[in-house]
């Protein structure tokens, strides 16, 4: 149905737009004809984990494409982080940006190493090499970059800035599978670079994620690492960890590579739609790839710039939630004020002006291959109706905690909500709906 009017919208009792909910990060999936003739093969030769051919067959893959001589590839990117932050020797304090996924920042603390929060620059959202140089202390071992929504940080400032101080130079590169820099393809900086392949990611192990590097003795360390320390039957060189990625999950990964140009192309297509269907809407910022470089455009990230729109990025959401589409404030509140870092550093953020400005900007709408044209082009009429008439809008939902954002009681992504918003009780029949749970959601 085309919503006209205010009233038209459901947040103020019209009909949802969409009788299905629409998430961010619904998985991509390529030909389950390969994926079952994979696991078919699996099953008849009964070698489901432990360096199997599919996971050397997926490694190689990501080393090509990565344009790396090594592929480690594990049972996710938290734990690939963990391991690579551990192979590299790192201690103390690791400059890393507050606004990126928990993840980044737990690898770290995990490991009894402080992470310490870097601002970032507002244009791009990537972290800012000049603030981390100013962060840097005697306690200081290292960096992570982090190459947010499949755009680059800059690499070139972070590595001079590594090298003039002798820090170790990582980068959490979790969004940036398939992405360049300057025409050198995502994986090669740095000492390592961490993929994930998470069920949300575009290209998808169900769980699943990589530390790829140039560095032979690095990539060595890390295998070794990554499985108990063994360098073969019953030789054990070192303290370890189990990190493997198993067979079932290098075959959905094989799989997905064989339609990673399609996933990018719909990616891209998608980008494109929202960026003409969005464009003239004032105080709605579309954030731009850099054209020089080569993306997997997986994240639509906007900023609603509240001061124009008159409506708050939140009441935009409760808007956006009632017609189920459920969009995502991405990565609110930034790391520094969750848990446990809210509590060890509670003026992080005086440091943060940029983080603690854009976390209440940004709003990420759905793509990738789950999502069509005509879905689009529904999602961007209600943004614009509800920005052309943002200040009555924001009048009738009436201003800050007040909004009623709804929440889908079978969204397990806390990240989302902080900490200090509790959640309501779910109502009955969103307890009864819970089987019909969709397989993934972010
Ligand atoms: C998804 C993500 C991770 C964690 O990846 P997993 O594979 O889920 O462990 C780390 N960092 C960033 C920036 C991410 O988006």
């Amino acid at each position: 149905m085309k919503k006209n009017t205010l009233n038209d919208l459901a947040v103020l009792g019209g009909i949802p737009s969409f009788e299905e909910k629409i998430h961010v990060g619904r998985p991509n999936i390529g030909s389950r004809e390969r994926l079952m003739e994979r696991i078919g093969n699996l099953l008849d030769t009964r070698w489901l984990s432990n360096s199997g051919p599919y996971v050397e067959e997926f490694e190689a893959r990501i080393a090509e494409k990565a344009g790396v001589r090594h592929a480690v590839a594990m049972c996710n990117a938290t734990v690939a982080l963990q391991i690579a932050i551990r192979a590299c020797g790192l201690t103390g304090e690791v400059i890393v940006p507050s606004f990126t996924f928990i993840a980044t920042a737990h690898a770290l603390e995990w490991q009894q190493i402080t992470p310490v929060f870097c601002d970032i620059d507002p244009q791009t959202h990537q972290i800012d090499p000049n603030q981390v140089e100013r962060l840097i202390t005697p306690r200081t071992s290292g960096i992570i970059g982090v190459h947010l929504w499949g755009r680059t940080c800059d690499v070139d400032a972070l590595a001079a800035v590594a090298r003039r101080h002798h820090l170790k130079l990582l980068f959490d590169a979790a969004h940036a599978f398939g992405c360049s820099s300057k025409g050198r393809s995502i994986g090669q900086f740095g000492e390592a670079e961490v993929f994930s392949f998470h069920a949300t990611k575009f290209l998808n192990t169900f769980e699943g994620g990589a530390v790829v590097t140039n560095d032979a003795a690095l990539a060595d360390k890390i295998r070794l690492m990554q499985n108990f320390g063994f360098r073969s039957y019953d030789d054990v060189v070192c303290s370890g960890t189990n990190g493997k990625m198993s067979e079932i999950a290098a075959a959905m990964g094989l799989t997905g590579l064989e339609s990673l140009e399609e996933f990018i192309g719909v990616n891209y297509r998608n980008y494109q739609q929202y960026r003409r269907e969005l464009e003239g809407v004032a105080g709605v910022r579309l954030l731009n790839y850099d054209a020089a470089d080569e993306s997997n455009y997986q994240y639509i990230v906007l900023e609603i710039d509240e001061a124009v729109t008159r409506i708050s990025r939140d009441q935009l959401a409760a808007v956006l939630w009632a017609e189920n589409v459920l969009a995502r404030r991405y990565f609110y509140p930034g790391c520094h004020r969750m848990e446990p870092y809210r509590s060890l550093f509670p003026d992080a953020g005086q440091n943060l002006p940029h983080t603690e400005h854009l976390v209440r900007r940004v709003l990420i709408l759905p793509t990738g291959t789950a999502v069509e044209p005509e879905q689009i082009r529904r999602i961007c009429g209600i943004v614009r109706l509800a920005v052309c008439q943002g200040e009555a809008l924001s009048r009738l939902l009436g201003h800050g905690e007040a909004v009623p954002v709804p929440r889908d009681a079978l969204d397990s992504a806390a990240e989302m909500w902080p900490a200090e918003e509790p959640e309501p009780a779910p109502a009955p029949e969103a307890r009864l709906a819970l089987p019909a749970r969709p397989a993934l959601i972010g």
